[in-house]
């Protein structure tokens, strides 16, 4: 009889999480087949492609990556990247009536709407909410946060292209 040797080389995987891993990948049952070698981070994912742009994170030390399917950002502290996964959860609670766009956060919105781009927004948004008034300018602005006055290219979901989303 012609045995056939069949390929071995499907090696089981042993996903040795460390302990450290975040809570968020626990609720998130997927096979993860892929694990993070870099030492404290332990993040996995469901195919190689996914885990070679997070090691190239990593490279920029931005070793959190959004783990929604084609977003792939990646920040360097974990907090942004919770604050920006809950975006793709749709917990924006603050809807600029102007451009339809949502935002997480009262002062995002409001940036949005002082901003050179949410100016026609503003309009619509006094019609149909409480009018912002001008004396609130600079209350509760992030010091390091850039000039307002720039246009609004990408929206929300763009950010600045730094750890500063939204
Ligand atoms: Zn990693
Ligand atoms: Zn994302
Ligand atoms: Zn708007």
């Amino acid at each position: 009889m012609d045995t056939t040797s069949v390929p071995t080389h499907i090696a089981k995987v042993n996903v040795t999480t460390p302990s450290t891993a975040d809570a968020s990948q626990k609720r998130r049952k997927q096979p993860a087949n892929f694990v993070c070698p870099v030492p404290g981070c332990g993040s996995t994912f469901t195919r190689h492609f996914n885990l070679k742009g997070h090691l190239r994170s990593h490279a920029e030390e931005k070793p959190f990556q959004c783990k929604w399917p084609g977003c792939g950002k990646g920040f360097a502290r974990q907090h942004d990247c919770k604050r920006h996964e809950q975006l793709h959860l749709n917990i924006r609670p603050y809807p600029c009536e102007g451009c339809k766009k949502n935002f997480a956060r009262m002062d995002a919105l409001n940036r949005h709407l002082r901003s050179e781009g949410g100016a026609e927004c503003r309009k619509i948004q006094d019609e149909v909410t409480v009018p912002i008034p001008d004396g609130i300018e600079m209350k509760g602005q992030p010091a390091d946060a850039s000039p307002s006055m720039k246009p609004d290219p990408d929206g929300p979901w763009q950010g600045n292209g730094g750890g500063y989303v939204m």
